[in-house]
């Protein structure tokens, strides 16, 4: 396995794409150039892409400022990428390729991608591929001045630090750290929730009471109410039996009461059939009534006018009679009168005679005038008027001749009026009444008998009326009843919709039973008293109780976690510091023996050691590092030249190399310090060492140029933006 080549783009100084080529013969390759050129960024990009994520390691403030910044006249990248091209034959790399490149890039914005042959991938990825190959953390892929100077430090700490490194140790101090902050972490942990036991303890016997009575509640609140149900159901169950008996008695009632109008009805109307006949009948009596009295009137009227007729018949035969003696008188004074006037001649002596006569004539006349009047005649007074006797005697005889002749009228009129009235008497026949008083008396039967049919259909309506009402009213009170029956149902509908959001289906699904009604209201009663003195209650008690509860629970297993885990890390520490200490203190044995050799190497003869400085612990101990250059006492490194410290420090880092040898190794400018005649034992060193590690040294020494099999010169032809050019080492000018 060995590096084929390096590409940069975009990286630091880097700006255009640049690759740098190690033929698998160029062992050593040297990288040289001006101060300032680029030449460490070579080294910083190989860092970068093998994982390393230190600012200050890559020698910037941050990670973006490794993207190549821009100049006067290029505008800064957005993006760097490095790839490292492995050669792959041997198979050392666990991949099924002959050549294996790793690329890492990143954007301004700082995420990073990493890429196994152009497959996306994890940093870890990287890592886990680079870790048994010496590129992995703790091996020596890149010397630089800066180790050199750290191994010539006062401070032992520096010191101490690249022989950590190479005894990759710093994975455990990175883990002991990270397992002291988690311990840290874990005690803080376990602190607070010590407190917060107590605290949440506390809680929960406040909350245990609370919890106890809302439960209490809960259960008693869970008892009313079933009980209350049950009663509801039970009580609505009655009331709807209730109601359906109602309903059907109510049913019966109102076609009784229904039956009863009809009845009524129908016995009203035949009343009003019988009372219309009735009316008839009565109009009919009376009708006949008027009749039969009208007829009685007639009658009356006849008998009346029959006696009058026999009246008049018995006075016309009266007068009659009358008249025929007055006829018969005055055809005897006609004859007297005639018998007188031959007689007559004493008026004297006759003139009292004559007043007799005269006296009689008035009486006559009078008579004659009434009858005259009776006839419509009245012409007797002018008689009256005749004064003078002879005259009168005259007139007498002509008076008793008119008389007579008018008596003998008037006789024949009364006689023919009494013919008349005795004709008119025979006409007059009393009708027969009777036939229709029996005909009266008929209907008057007819009438009496509907009278009592109808007194009787009234009678038996009244009673109709009477039923009916009762009916009426039985219906009125089932009505009320139901009324009043649903009326508490909806009550305890209401009731149960309000108090338990449920309706009557809900209620009746509900498998509440109450046996003993009365009880159950006690026990309801009881309950809501219960319920009552239990208030105020923390309903959330219950919950918050079981929640603190299990929060306890909890806790304390968090507490016997973090203590494992406490445990466990400090038993994690002790191993990691062993680790530690045993990978360090072999390290340091490997390197006692490998570093004295180097010395002895790079010094020309002598001899050196590296230990640990007594009394202290191993990981904590002084780095001690002393020599004894060939024919000189054991010495401090301080003591030394400059350059032999250079050296020294140098034959330490070839000997880290040597112990945890890497398939490549950069080494800049660790030849800084060294004279020409150590620069020789140095490329000498460089030389052994390429046979087994590909050695890229960043120098200014031309001698180092020159054990170099290939030289790649970086410069700046424009500035800021380096260039690298590969020349050969014939071509180069040393
Ligand atoms: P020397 O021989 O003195 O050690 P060198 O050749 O090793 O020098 P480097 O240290 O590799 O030089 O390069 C340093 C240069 O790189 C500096 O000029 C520095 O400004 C430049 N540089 C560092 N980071 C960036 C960057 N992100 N963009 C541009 N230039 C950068």
């Amino acid at each position: 396995m060995f590096l084929k080549s390096l590409a940069l783009r975009g990286f630091k100084t880097f700006a255009d794409p640049t690759e740098i080529e190690f033929g698998q013969d160029s062992k050593i390759t040297a990288v040289v150039g001006p101060n300032g050129c680029g030449k460490s960024n070579i080294l910083d990009a190989t860092r970068w892409v093998l994982g390393e994520d230190n600012a200050r390691h890559l020698r910037v403030a941050a990670l973006p400022d490794i993207i190549f910044a821009g100049t006067d006249k290029r505008k800064a990248l957005s993006m760097a990428e490095i790839t490292l091209v492995f050669d792959n034959s041997t198979g050392k790399l666990p991949l099924p390729f002959s050549e294996v490149a790793i690329k890492r890039r990143t954007f301004r914005e700082g995420e990073s991608e990493f890429f196994i042959n152009k497959n996306l991938c994890r940093l870890k990825d990287i890592k886990d591929l680079l870790l048994d190959t010496g590129l992995g953390e703790g091996t020596y892929s890149i010397i630089t001045q800066g180790q050199v100077d750290a191994i010539l430090s006062s401070k032992g700490e520096e010191r101490r630090l690249v022989f950590e490194e190479a005894a990759g140790i710093n994975k455990y101090k990175t883990r002991k750290l990270s397992a002291e902050k988690k311990l840290i972490a874990a005690e803080q942990n376990i602190l607070r929730i010590n407190d917060l036991k107590v605290e949440v303890g506390e809680h929960l016997i406040s909350l245990e009471e609370q919890a106890r009575r809302a439960r209490e509640y809960v259960e008693t609140q869970t008892r009313v109410k079933e009980a209350e149900l049950g009663l509801c159901k039970k009580l609505l169950g009655g009331l709807l039996e209730k109601k359906a008996k109602l309903e059907g008695e109510l049913s019966l009632a109102r076609q009784a009461a229904a039956a009863k109008v009809a009845a009524e009805e129908q016995d009203e109307v035949t009343l009003d059939t019988l009372k219309g006949s009735l009316r008839k009948i009565e109009l009919e009596i009376e009708e006949q009534q008027v009749k039969l009295d009208s007829e009685k009137d007639r009658l009356r009227d006849l008998e009346l006018n029959r006696r009058f007729i026999e009246g008049e018949i018995k006075r016309e035969e009266n007068l009659c009679a009358d008249l025929q003696a007055k006829l018969d008188a005055l055809r005897q004074k006609t004859l007297a009168l005639s018998a007188d006037e031959a007689a007559q001649g004493n008026a004297a002596s006759s003139l009292n005679e004559l007043e007799a006569v005269i006296h009689d004539s008035r009486e006559l006349v009078n008579q004659l005038s009434l009858i005259c009047g009776s006839l419509g005649r009245d012409n007797a007074p002018k008689l009256l008027e005749q004064k003078e006797i002879e005259a009168t005697i005259n007139l007498k005889r002509e008076l008793l001749e008119s008389e007579y002749q008018r008596s003998e009228q008037e006789l024949d009129r009364a006689r023919f009026g009494l013919q008349a009235h005795r004709s008119e008497l025979d006409t007059i026949k009393p009708a027969a009444p009777s036939e229709m008083a029996a005909a009266l008396s008929v209907l008057k039967v007819e009438r009496d008998k509907l009278r009592l049919g109808i007194s009787d259909l009234e009678e038996k309506v009244r009673r109709e009326g009477s039923a009916e009402k009762a009916a009426g009213d039985a219906t009125n009170a089932l009505e009320i009843a139901l009324a009043k029956l649903e009326g508490e149902m909806l009550g305890l509908t209401e009731k149960v919709a309000a108090d338990y959001s449920l309706t009557v289906q809900e209620l009746d699904a509900l498998p509440y039973v109450v046996a003993n009604v009365a009880k159950t209201r006690a026990d309801v009663e009881a309950g809501k008293q219960r319920l009552r003195d239990l208030e105020p209650v923390n309903l959330m008690a219950i919950e918050e109780f079981e929640r603190t509860k299990e929060r306890l629970t909890f806790i304390d297993a968090q507490l016997i976690d973090l203590n494992a885990a406490r445990e466990n890390l400090r038993n994690l520490i002790i191993e990691l510091d062993q680790r530690a200490e045993d990978s360090f203190t072999q390290t340091m044995s490997q390197l006692s023996s490998v570093f004295s050799e180097t010395f002895a190497k790079l010094f020309a003869g002598g001899e050196a050691k590296v230990a640990l400085a007594p009394g202290a612990p191993v990981l904590e101990a002084d780095i001690e590092i002393s020599v004894r250059p060939a024919g000189r006492k054991w010495l401090p490194l301080a003591l030394l030249s400059g350059g032999e410290r250079s050296l020294c420090a140098i034959a330490i880092l070839f000997s880290l190399l040597k112990i945890r040898p890497s398939p490549f190794c950069f080494m800049d400018e660790v030849d800084a310090a060294l004279d020409e005649a150590n620069i020789g034992r140095f490329t000498e060193m460089l030389k052994d060492f390429s046979a087994a590690t590909q050695i890229i040294v960043i120098t200014h020494n031309k001698r180092t140029m020159a054990a170099a099999a290939n030289i790649y010169g970086i410069t700046m032809e424009e500035p800021g933006v380096s260039k690298v050019i590969s020349m050969k080492l014939s071509e180069t000018a040393i």
